[in-house]
């Protein structure tokens, strides 16, 4: 319920709003945001973000200072809402202090009707909630809560709602930006509840990407991720002769120099047609350039298991796609995601994931336990014990650590070209920054050089990180 609010008539609401606080206090109200999750809720948050500041609102990234908190929630895996849950609990004592500050939660957790309830009925000093398919009725929804001061839920009610264009972005950085290119998933893999929280798939049009894009690109952005739960499906329903590939082609036709990366591929629609536009966009002297990383999960060594998952591929045909993809692009840096412990999975199975992990010996790893999903079928199927499932993940990352600690001492003494990111999080007094590969490196330079692409020697490594030095007349480099 919006009370029959416009969206023009809401966001003008929220601007009174804003501007009267401003006048009152000296500053304008400050917006907090959580972000649980992957790097599409990220990219969502940066929108909400953005609208939150086209309002009248300002970042912040201290709770102190904010007025509207926002915590955009995750569904993927159990431990990722009980985390929400639980810092959404200490939200009651804001509210105890501050009971003007208006919570919101919103994203694929509370997009779950028994979660919607949960909220609703055990943490009542939420304001309210909102889902997955209509971010751009935020206005509205925050309108109703300031000016009603009712508690309010808005339930996602379509399957597949249409794709909202046109919304202010707040970019996390200026130099880097996530892109959606298209929404929700059609594949009901069976332990994953994102079908169901994110609807049906849907493209951005061809033309609304290209845009944001030579504007990005003219702002100075220096990498562009393209997201996607399937992205390779792009354009399905939306056109009949233009998919994925083509879209890529027609990005690499802004130039610039900055890097394109895209995920996530699903290796049952991932082609050799899309690595051969890869390979012709990937060389040192393209400009964009096609990053020569590919992420391409498998989530299990064993055909049983992936059948059982519905992933309609077989290792040997995941197998083939790798070694075409060494093939065309020799040095390429393939990352990917493995799920532990899948329901019936026997020390057979997992066995047959240790082994694809060393066949193809990836530069990345991001291993998940199972984690039963409600609704989905793999919630119904037999369970591993716990203690197996921790046991198995041990042993997986035992492997891939060797594998990746090996893979980053061997880029010893070569030289990188890297984007700096920042302050290293580890070491404040050095920078970090990543290789066109998607590996960690940190450096001692100065701050001026964040957000540029710098060369970098590499002199150490771990299995996580590398570490470096400036190769000699990189310390004032401006690729600008
Ligand atoms: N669409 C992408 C794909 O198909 O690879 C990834 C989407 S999902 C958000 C990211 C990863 O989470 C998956 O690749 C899978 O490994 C993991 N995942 C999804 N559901 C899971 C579950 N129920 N338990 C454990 N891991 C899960
Ligand atoms: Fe989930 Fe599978 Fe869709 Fe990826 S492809 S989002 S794992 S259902």
């Amino acid at each position: 319920m919006t009370e029959n609010r416009t969206l023009t008539e809401a966001k003008e609401q929220v601007r009174a709003f804003t501007a009267s606080f401003l006048r009152k206090t000296g500053r304008r109200p400050g917006v907090f945001i959580r972000t649980f999750g992957c790097q599409q809720n990220e990219a969502d948050s940066e929108r909400l973000a953005g609208m939150a500041q086209d309002l009248g609102y300002a970042f912040t990234e201290n709770p102190e200072e904010a007025e509207l908190f926002i915590y955009n929630t995750c569904a993927v895996r159990e431990h990722a809402e009980l985390k929400a849950l639980s810092l959404t609990g200490q939200l009651k004592h804001v509210k105890e202090a501050r009971p003007d500050a208006v919570v919101c939660l919103c994203g694929c957790m509370v997009a779950q009707e028994h979660r919607l309830n949960d909220v609703k009925n055990r943490y009542p000093y939420v304001d309210f909630l909102f889902g997955t398919s209509h971010p751009e009725n935020f206005p509205l929804y925050l309108a109703t809560a300031l000016t009603t001061r009712r508690r309010a839920f808005y339930p996602d009610e379509e399957v597949c709602p249409p794709v909202a264009e046109g919304l202010p972005v707040r970019h996390e950085a200026p130099f880097r930006a996530l892109v959606s290119i298209m929404y929700g998933c059609n594949n009901f893999c069976t332990y994953c509840v994102v079908p169901y929280v994110r609807g049906r798939e849907r493209s951005r049009k061809k033309e609304d990407i290209l845009a944001e894009i030579r504007t990005l690109v003219a702002g100075g952005c220096r990498e562009i991720m393209l997201l996607g739960q399937n992205v390779n499906s792009y354009g399905h329903g939306l056109y009949t002769d233009y998919g994925f590939s083509d879209l890529l082609s027609d990005i690499c036709r802004i130039e610039g120099d900055y890097w394109i990366r895209f995920m996530t591929s699903h290796p049952k629609d991932a082609t050799r047609g899309l690595v051969d536009v890869i390979a012709s966009h990937c060389g040192e002297d393209c400009h964009p350039k096609i990053v020569k990383q590919f992420h391409l999960p498998f989530q299990s060594g064993s055909d049983r298991i992936l059948e059982k998952m519905n992933r309609h591929y077989t290792a040997s045909s995941y197998l083939s796609l790798i070694s075409y993809l060494k093939e065309k692009i020799p040095d390429v840096a393939l990352s990917t995601d493995v799920i532990v412990g899948f329901p019936t999975e026997t020390e057979e199975d997992f066995e047959d994931t240790l082994s694809l992990l060393r066949t193809v010996r990836y530069d990345a790893l991001f291993s998940f336990l199972f984690s039963p999903r409600r609704g989905t079928p793999a919630e119904k199927m037999e369970p591993v014990p716990e203690e197996v499932k921790a046991s198995r993940f041990s042993r997986l990352l035992a492997v891939q650590n060797e594998i990746s600690l090996e893979k980053n001492r061997a880029a010893v003494g070569s030289t990188v070209r890297v984007l700096v990111e920042g302050k290293s999080k580890t070491d404040p007094s050095l920078l970090s920054g990543r290789t066109e590969k998607n590996r960690l490196v940190h450096f001692s330079g100065g701050e001026e050089l964040i957000g540029r692409f710098v060369l970098l020697t590499v002199t150490s490594a771990e299995a996580y990180s590398l570490a470096g030095t400036l190769t000699p007349g990189q310390e004032g480099i401006s690729s600008r």
